[in-house]
């Protein structure tokens, strides 16, 4: 396991709902030197090329406490856990470097055995892995994962708070970690990500920051458009690019909708000069490209994350939603499960 650098920028692991790609490739990435990372499913057949990575890395590890029970495992008992539950490789260039099984654990999915190859540390591998891990189980719904780490190593603890997770109690000599994981919606189309911001709208108040983040036409504008059909603002609602910001006041005696881009300006200093006749408390607040320039703005957040998926011809977005505030993961998720329910 290594915290070193992610793969290169511009690489970032997209997941794909199972079973599109005829590959089963879930989440795809670039290191520095050119290699192809991927990351897949385990079927059965790879408990050998699994086995092999998870004695490689434990092996490697130094040994601090007792022997790891990952050293006593088989492909035989892989195999059983892949029957039982899931199991994901990482391969470099066809080669396998990474592993996890994942298991289900009351409410939780389990991480366990987490391993990156030896000859491929330092890669940013065990970044990339769990990252695009955590993003395909949020895909499949699921809501909390939990994993345990040995207390001998502080740096594995480190990593696991650089992904989310935090300690929740301890376990013999294991640190319990614990984060949740997005609520994702699965968007087929335009009018779609309208009806999500629609359904979100009734979730904010005067105060309120979105901070909406994606690539170009990722759909951030389109859900804002929603956004401001459902708080019943004054439209349009186009793209704030060349305005840097548009105040939509209510029709309906609710907040306004400041619709704010941050990606032409120079930061929260900016943003934060910038002369709105309303202001960001009587509003609810979406900025834009806000990701790392926003933050500040306000307490209570709602990040909203547009994806698409590693096939550039299925518009299909995936839209990962975080509170930063006082949202409930069940009522972002309700507000996504009426969305599908009316779809
Ligand atoms: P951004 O603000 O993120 O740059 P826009 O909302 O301005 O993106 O543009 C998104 C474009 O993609 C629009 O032309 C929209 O009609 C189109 N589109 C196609 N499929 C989808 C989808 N599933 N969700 C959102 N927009 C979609
Ligand atoms: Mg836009």
């Amino acid at each position: 396991m290594t915290t070193s650098r992610d793969p290169q920028a511009g690489t970032a692991p997209l997941g794909v709902p199972a079973g599109t790609s005829t590959l089963g490739v879930l989440a795809e990435a670039v290191l520095p030197d050119g290699r192809a990372l991927l990351l897949r499913a385990a079927a059965p057949g790879d408990a050998p090329a699994m086995i092999e990575v998870i004695h490689a890395a434990f092996a490697a590890r130094p040994l601090l406490g007792a022997r790891p029970d990952a050293l006593s495992e088989t492909a035989a008992s892989v195999t059983q856990a892949l029957l039982a539950g899931t199991g994901y490789l990482v391969t470099v260039d066809g080669r396998p470097a990474g592993a996890v099984l994942v298991s289900q654990d009351g409410a939780a999915l389990r991480l366990g055995r987490v391993s990156v190859h030896p000859s491929f540390q330092r890669l940013g591998v065990a970044s990339f892995m769990v990252r695009a891990l955590l993003e395909v189980m949020a895909q499949r719904g699921a809501g909390q994962v939990t994993l345990r780490a040995r207390r001998e190593y502080p740096q594995l603890r480190r990593f696991w708070e650089a992904h989310g997770f935090r300690a929740i109690g301890e376990e013999g000599n294991c640190w319990v970690l614990f984060r949740t994981l997005p609520v994702v919606a699965e968007i087929p189309d335009a009018d779609a990500m309208r009806a999500l911001g629609r359904a979100l709208a009734p979730l904010l108040r005067a105060g309120d920051l979105v901070i909406a983040s994606g690539d170009l036409g990722a759909g951030k504008t389109t859900l804002t458009q929603g956004l401001g059909e459902g708080l019943g603002v004054d439209g349009p609602v186009i793209s704030p690019t060349f305005v840097l910001a548009r105040v939509h006041r209510s029709l309906v005696g609710g907040p306004a909708l400041v619709h704010a881009d941050a990606y032409r300006l120079g930061g929260f200093a900016e943003l934060e000069d910038l002369d709105l006749e309303e202001s960001l408390a009587d509003s609810v607040t979406v900025v834009e490209w806000g990701a790392g320039v926003a933050e500040a703005l306000a307490p209570e957040r709602l990040e909203v994350d547009l994806r698409r998926g590693l096939d550039p011809a299925d518009e299909t977005r995936w839209v990962f939603l975080t509170s930063r505030g006082r949202w409930r993961r069940d009522e972002l998720a309700a507000a996504v499960a009426s969305l599908e329910e009316t779809a």
